[in-house]
């Protein structure tokens, strides 16, 4: 039995947060890889390590002191270490990296230092060893990860052995750090997971488990205890941020089952995960979550006989292409559809785009609607179930929220709903309501 277990920022945070953790790892001797992240907040004013060293890089841009956000980095780690009675000669290593600060360090491989510290530190105070991301964790020359590259080089690394590796990097082919988009210690831990044919990825956190909906949205939502990889793909697609959209997909394809849960509550089982559920209670919700997105703009392009015109589609989608824009979702109908995007990618380019849309397709009309937000409602049972989608928008338009776009996925998972942005709580706290109360 092996479980994999990843423990975030919160479980980093300070010394009491660390004998938590290793309260939880020494109760399961199955729980023998142990992947970390950086340091995180201790109270809501409190910073991140990661942002403190992001933040550290660019005053080295600009030429400006960075001599104080250092301190503050290296009083967080030495004051762990202390409280805690360890070794790890955390100045040795701060000083050699202050030297390659100066020798102009990349942003890369300073941000990954948080992960590095924290991972050093929990290997000395669990009695695990130390395997460096770097040793295994590799990326390919486009940026992608090799992922059969590093899965050969962990099982080698860490057979028969209790490790802690640190969350959020690798290693480039030329032998240089480099980071995951934000949150990827969840990836590395999945990546780890999938490598040593884990029993299990526990994903270790400061929720019991993924709730129904943003708890700074709607108060004490309800956590969701089954939910489905495909579920949990298009919430956190949807902006459900307890996970790293892209941590499904490593244990996906070697069907481990995650399992989120809570450090400072370690007796509550979470959420499970896994490709389907086979001992399902009838009573169970129709809505597993609720996700939303702030920041869309919609373009829609009218034009008659629009969807019977062959290649209009293809030649729409191209120029979003051209401009390097992903369409997130385009509802249509016979002589419209409607294109979905994030506001901050066509900032530059909206006019370039509506310019060129109107040359090559000719339309009847172009609209942009601003100020849009995407809520997702996400359910496995929607499909059997009768009128759900009818439920939703009658709720919606009870509270007075304006529907601007709608779009369902042909597997009936998830119904979006685009609305105006000052409506956004509302239509998540409606939804919420509406289903769960
Ligand atoms: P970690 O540092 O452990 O990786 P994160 O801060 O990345 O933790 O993710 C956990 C946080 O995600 C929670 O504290 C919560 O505020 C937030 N969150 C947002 N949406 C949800 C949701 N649907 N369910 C649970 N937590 C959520
Ligand atoms: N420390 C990194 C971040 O803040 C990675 C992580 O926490 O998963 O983004
Ligand atoms: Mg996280």
């Amino acid at each position: 039995m092996l479980k994999v277990a990843k423990f975030g920022g919160s479980s980093m945070a300070d010394e009491k947060q660390f004998a938590k953790v290793r309260q939880i790892v020494q109760s399961d001797p199955a729980r023998r890889v142990v992947v970390v992240s950086a340091a995180g907040k201790r109270d809501r004013k409190d910073h991140k390590l990661t942002d403190l060293l992001y933040l550290c890089y660019a005053h080295l841009q600009y030429g400006v002191s960075c001599d104080s956000v250092f301190q503050m980095i290296s009083d967080r780690y030495t004051g762990i270490r202390d409280a805690l009675g360890l070794k790890t000669d955390i100045e040795g290593e701060l000083s050699a990296l202050r030297e390659k600060m100066d020798d102009g360090i990349s942003q890369d491989e300073l941000v990954s230092r948080g992960e590095y510290f924290s991972a050093k530190l929990m290997a000395d105070y669990l009695g695990f060893d130390f395997l460096d991301a770097k040793l295994w964790l590799k990326f390919k020359y486009d940026g992608s990860i090799d992922t059969d590259a590093s899965y050969e080089a962990l099982q080698k690394l860490a057979q028969g052995r209790s490790v802690v590796i640190p969350g959020f990097y690798g290693v480039t082919p030329d032998g240089h750090i480099r980071t995951l988009t934000r949150g990827g210690s969840d990836i590395t831990g999945a990546l780890a997971a999938a490598a040593l044919d884990a029993d299990v990825y526990e994903n270790w956190t400061d929720v019991s488990g993924i709730l129904m909906v943003d708890p700074r949205i709607v108060e004490n939502p309800l956590p969701i205890e089954h939910i489905t990889y495909s579920e949990l793909r298009e919430l956190s697609f949807a902006g459900a941020q307890v996970l790293h959209e892209a941590t499904v997909f490593p244990v996906r394809e070697k069907g481990i089952p995650l399992n989120i849960r809570n450090t400072n509550e370690p007796d509550h089982p979470g959420t499970l995960i896994m490709e389907h559920f086979d001992d399902e209670a009838d009573d169970e919700r129709i809505i597993t979550g609720i996700a939303g997105k702030k920041n869309y703009s919609i373009v829609t392009v009218a034009k008659t006989g629009l969807s019977s015109t062959v290649g209009a589609y293809r030649r729409l989608f191209e120029i979003f292409e051209n401009h390097e824009v992903s369409v997130e979702y385009a509802p249509s109908g016979i002589d419209s559809i409607s294109l979905v995007v994030q506001a901050s990618r066509v900032e530059k380019s909206i006019y370039a785009i509506l310019g060129e849309i109107q040359k090559v397709l000719k339309p009847d009309s172009i609209h942009v609607t601003e100020n849009i937000s995407i809520v997702a409602a996400v359910g496995r049972r929607m499909v059997t179930t009768p009128g759900s989608s009818g439920k939703i928008f009658a709720a919606l338009g009870k509270n007075g929220v304006n529907i601007r776009m709608i779009s369902q996925g042909p597997e009936e998972l998830n119904i979006i709903v685009g609305v105006d942005t000052k409506d956004f709580s509302t239509a998540i706290q409606v939804l919420y309501n509406s289903f769960v109360k």
